[in-house]
């Protein structure tokens, strides 16, 4: 599948401490030629900062077939509505749709790691909206904060299993020289370098894959019957699957 993260010329001011989009070697100009055959689209990471940039490059760039937003803000009942349209319009057109998910990386933290996004509750608000409008959407766990105790993640799993099955999980990526790194002392939990293919220039970053951790919360996903990813390509397939496939 061809897959393209895109910048916005937007800078978020969401000021989450481990933003990726912070780091010095981040770097994405990425625009996207009329001609490119595009799978799957990120425009940015924060939705609603953003929709009138995504309307712009669905009325553009006709070859889009599905666009993965996830957010962490509130979202206007008008702005859902756009979305819920834009939906439409590009599962009658191109066959494709939208996932709107919402993320969560810690419960009791929030106000000091994500200090200008929608607090806890107003996240499983939004969710509840998203789920009741029936917009795709998904939980996401990424990143997952080794900090966190994994009774926190149960809780969250607990509080959302109403209004998604689908849970999406992954480490952290961080910098060495960093604040962040600093105050959590992050350097004393098992890392590993990846290289970041997404970006064009293929960056080496500092990751926590945290996999004790994840697998708890794969296991507690699974006893409830609800289901656990690693990749978004995989998530993203099976929405079709269940809700538009043939
Ligand atoms: S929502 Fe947070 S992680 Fe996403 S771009 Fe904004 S600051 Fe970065």
């Amino acid at each position: 599948m061809n897959r393209k993260l895109l910048s916005s010329k937007i800078k978020c001011p969401n000021g989450c401490k481990y933003c990726f989009a912070n780091f010095r070697e981040y770097f994405n100009k990425t625009q996207i030629g009329i001609e490119e055959e595009i799978d799957i689209i990120y425009p940015s990471c924060d939705s609603e900062l953003f929709l009138s940039e995504i309307e712009g490059f669905l009325v553009n760039q006709k070859h889009i077939k599905i666009i993965s937003l996830s957010t962490k803000n509130i979202i206007s009942q008008e702005n859902l509505c756009r979305i819920k349209e834009l939906n439409e319009t590009i599962l009658k057109n191109r066959n494709g749709f939208i996932k709107l998910s919402v993320s969560f990386t810690c419960k009791n933290m929030v106000s000091i790691i994500e200090p200008r996004c929608a607090t806890y509750n107003q996240r499983i608000e939004l969710l509840s909206k998203i789920s009741s409008i029936d917009i795709p959407t998904s939980v996401i766990f990424k990143p997952i904060l080794p900090f966190i105790p994994v009774e926190e993640y149960y809780e969250i799993i607990t509080d959302t299993m109403m209004y998604s099955n689908l849970y999406l999980i992954g480490g952290l990526y961080f910098e060495k020289n960093s604040k962040f790194n600093e105050e959590h002392t992050l350097s004393q939990y098992l890392t590993e370098n990846r290289e970041i293919n997404w970006l064009e220039h293929k960056p080496i970053w500092a990751y926590i894959p945290s996999t004790d951790i994840i697998d708890k919360i794969k296991s507690r996903i699974n006893e409830f019957n609800l289901q656990a990813f690693d990749s978004d390509i995989s998530l993203i397939q099976t929405i079709y699957n269940q809700r538009y496939g043939k």
